[in-house]
């Protein structure tokens, strides 16, 4: 008896032929034919190679993609890669040593062009080999294709969602003080700044308290700040201050006249208990401004320097400030004391500088009166983990302040406006994409005639960009958008306040409706201690490294069999992935096996074999169901345990006589029914763990069936007669006894047992315990074992 697979183990170097393969044919090609199950998958930078995170979520969407093209759906799983705004332009700004400052805007947009045209599609290739079935590989504008955020297309549909958002009165400009990050010079939005402990000095200043020329002592950490000074402020607790409410205070150095109030935002323990507000300290002081309706004083410009407003500290860095004014109180003996201290401070995402807060006109999109419908399609979705909800409701509760859309910088989607000098403003037409700083529009001004305009040089936030995602690969304005809302929005936990918020803000806005079904929510890859991964620790652990050493089937296994990413962080190691493999070597070692016989048609099915189907049929319905809700990890521990434990270690023990039947002991019908019952199992076993698996699956499978796995049917329950009266651990345990008490008398496996009692529960499978421990023989009632 020969097996139908011919090589001795798995190895990695088979995949490369079937990816391969893969991305040649068309299998994974969008067909629309049933439900349309789409994955609004996050495009990752075009210029950075894939990290262990990427890895990781991707072989997980492309489960959750496999999973439901095998239930007969239509399954839209576009590759989309981010090729906008800042990352390119940092990256193009180091590479050719331009600067957004000094480089003439073509020029800029050139290079950043150019950079991308050399970046390597590395991160392409890592998909291909991970073996995720993307619908396609090539760039096209087909339901399905892969596309670029800076596609001409896809900029169509930015600019044309603002003109919509425009038209409806959502989108309006203001002046007002924001976000401001010196390092990426632009505004930015709440959701994109972090907070991190900075070391600062914390200074103890003297005012004069005017009425009664009294010394108060107030601590700052910005000392630069108090030309700005709007209001001294203590806690409406604080006994020691109540006399000075209503009260005037006079600033040092500017000698500027400032009320003293109580109010809450001061702590009595902080410093002396005594707190000066200013227009730009912080988003507290921020919202304490816009509370108090006090007229921001604005002393910093967009280069992060002081301006007129700041006096004789005018012209100087943010930095340098505030060393002049230190030493300026030092002089004039205002300063009492000085004390290091690490600071809370607000700092931008992407650049990781210290955010200003300055005032510039910019465009907003109103988010804060929608709070309230937010919220409900917050509760609409389903998201995966149930408990990963929260994290979205809490960002919708902090939002204070709308959602300035419009940036300082040059490779990214243009706001598509003109001004004419009559002060008419001039919208694009929807459907074309428009660079007004370098383009007229076509018609006049509708007011006065004219046809010079002035463009718009301001960009969009990427993030606006990118929040149309699920508008973009459903096709919104065609047809096929009646396949809305989007089945899946996968992504991490940390980008839920931008990218998750601000494309159910859009979409909301532009259909009225919600746009996801489900969210699944992942968290990050920790490495074996349980701490962040980074290269300065030394402990990050390559994908690509991966795919060297082991292929992408032991990683992809690891990713379900421990990989339960939505409950919390997750740790990796080398030796954790290498560990997984050994179940394909089980795998491969049990089809060999298996594939020696013919599978045949069963007449009569014996009640080993009912046994051992219906195991099987309970996992078809347990992975189905759990598969349902994005949850691999529980599926493959008991597809895990099936293959090693319940098959192998038992069920191929007792079944091997029977299938081989070498002396005849058994008849025809009783080694068809085994045959069946082998080759059922494999295949079920293989379709339940080709979304897992598709590389060794899909190779089995082909060489056992001739068939291509990845184009088969889930699998349903077969229905079976009988339902035998042992369970699996009663089977497991029996097996285990006798095995026991051969070994504890010294015999082999193989050798015979004169007398065995075993319960009457395994009457029915008499023949194949017989022939599998060499009974000779054997009764019923309590278990007993003879030499
Ligand atoms: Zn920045
Ligand atoms: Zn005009």
């Amino acid at each position: 008896m020969e097996s139908k697979i011919k090589e001795k183990n798995w190895s990695k170097d088979f995949e490369k032929t079937i990816y391969e393969s893969w991305k040649k044919s068309d299998v994974y090609k969008f067909k629309k034919k049933g439900k349309v199950f789409s994955i609004d998958t996050p495009p990752p930078y075009v210029n950075t190679p894939i990290h262990i995170g990427h890895a990781f979520t991707y072989t997980l969407m492309d489960m959750f993609a496999r999973f439901h093209r095998m239930k007969g759906e239509s399954v839209l799983f576009p590759l989309g890669l981010d090729r906008n705004g800042l990352p390119i332009e940092m990256a193009a700004e180091k590479k050719f040593k331009i600067s957004i400052v000094h480089t003439p805007r073509e020029k800029f947009i050139e290079h950043c062009k150019k950079l991308l045209e050399e970046s390597s599609s590395e991160s392409i290739d890592s998909f291909l080999k991970l073996g995720i079935s993307f619908n396609s590989w090539e760039k096209g504008n087909d339901v399905g294709d892969m596309y670029f955020t800076d596609s001409p297309e896809y900029r169509t549909l930015t600019q044309a969602t603002f003109i919509n958002l425009w038209n409806k009165g959502l989108i309006y400009e203001d002046e007002r003080i924001n976000n401001y990050c010196p390092g990426c010079r632009t505004t930015i939005a709440d959701a994109e700044i972090e907070y991190t402990d900075l070391p600062s000095t914390f200074n103890n200043i003297i005012f004069t308290v005017k009425e009664t020329g009294e010394k108060i002592i107030i601590g700052t950490t910005r000392p630069e700040l108090i030309c700005t000074c709007g209001m001294v402020i203590f806690n409406p607790d604080d006994q020691r201050y109540k006399y000075l409410d209503g009260k005037t205070a006079i600033t040092p150095l500017f000698g500027k006249e400032v009320p003293i109030r109580s109010h809450p935002y001061a702590e009595m323990e902080k410093g002396t208990g005594l707190m000066m507000m200013c227009s730009m300290g912080d988003q507290t002081d921020i919202r304490f401004f816009r509370e108090m309706k006090l007229d921001p004083v604005i002393a910093i410009d967009e280069n992060g320097h002081m301006n007129k407003n700041a006096g004789f500290i005018a012209g100087l860095s943010v930095k340098d400030a505030r060393e002049a004014v230190i030493n300026e109180l030092k002089g004039k003996e205002l300063l009492v004391r000085q004390k290091q201290l690490e600071h809370r401070t607000p700092i931008c995402e992407r650049s990781k500088h210290p955010v200003e807060f300055i005032s510039m006109p910019e465009f907003y999109l109103k988010q804060v009166e929608f709070k309230k419908e937010m919220r409900r399609i917050a509760e609409e979705m389903s998201f995966h983990a149930p408990h990963s909800r929260q994290i979205l409701l809490d960002w919708i509760d902090s939002i204070t302040i709308d959602w300035p859309i419009s940036r300082r910088r040059f490779y990214a989607t243009e706001i598509p406006i003109w001004y004419c000098k009559c002060g008419e403003i001039m919208l694009a037409e929807k459907g074309k994409y428009v660079q007004p700083w370098h383009e007229q529009p076509h018609s006049k001004c509708k007011k006065c005639g004219a046809s010079q305009f002035r463009g718009e040089e301001r960009v969009f936030d990427t993030w606006f960009d990118s929040a149309n995602s699920p508008l973009y690969i459903l096709k919104y304005g065609t047809d096929f958008f009646k396949h809305a809302p989007c089945t899946l929005r996968p992504q991490g936990k940390e980008i839920v306040r931008t990218w998750l918020f601000y494309t159910i803000l859009k979409a909301y806005h532009i259909t009225g409706k919600n746009i996801f079904d489900d969210v699944w929510i992942h968290y990050h890859i920790v490495d074996e201690k349980g701490k962040k991964m980074s290269k300065s620790m030394g402990n990050v652990i390559d994908p690509h490294k991966i795919l060297e050493r082991f292929g992408a089937e032991p990683f992809r296994i690891w990713c379900a069999v421990e990989g339960n990413l939505n409950e919390g962080d997750l740790r990796c190691s080398f030796e954790r992935i290498e560990g997984a493999g050994k179940t394909l070597t089980k795998l491969w070692n049990v089809a060999k096996f298996v594939s020696m016989f013919s599978q045949g048609k069963h007449t009569n099915l014996q009640p080993l074999d009912e046994w051992i189907i219906n195991e099987m049929n309970t996992l078809v319905d347990y992975s189905e169901k759990y598969y349902e809700l994005y949850d691999f990890h529980n599926p493959a521990i008991r597809l895990k345990n099936f293959l090693w434990e319940t098959f192998a270690s038992h069920y191929l023990e007792l079944v091997k006589n029977r299938a081989y039947n070498e002396h005849g002991k058994f008849t025809a019908s009783e080694q068809a029914s085994a045959l069946f019952a082998l080759h059922y199992c494999m295949q079920t076993l293989l379709k339940l763990l080709a979304p897992v698996v598709p590389f060794i699956t899909s190779k089995i499978y082909n060489d056992l069936y001739e068939k291509d796995i990845h184009l088969e049917e889930f699998p349903k329950p077969l229905h079976v007669k009988h339902f035998t009266d042992f369970s699996k651990e009663d089977l497991m345990e029996l097996n285990s006894n006798i095995w026991k008490f051969k070994k504890d008398n010294g015999l082999s496996l193989k050798a015979e047992l004169s007398d065995v009692v075993v319960p009457e529960k395994f009457h029915c499978i008499e023949k194949d315990l017989i022939a599998t421990h060499s009974i000779k023989s054997i009764s019923y009632g309590n278990l007993t074992m003879k030499v």
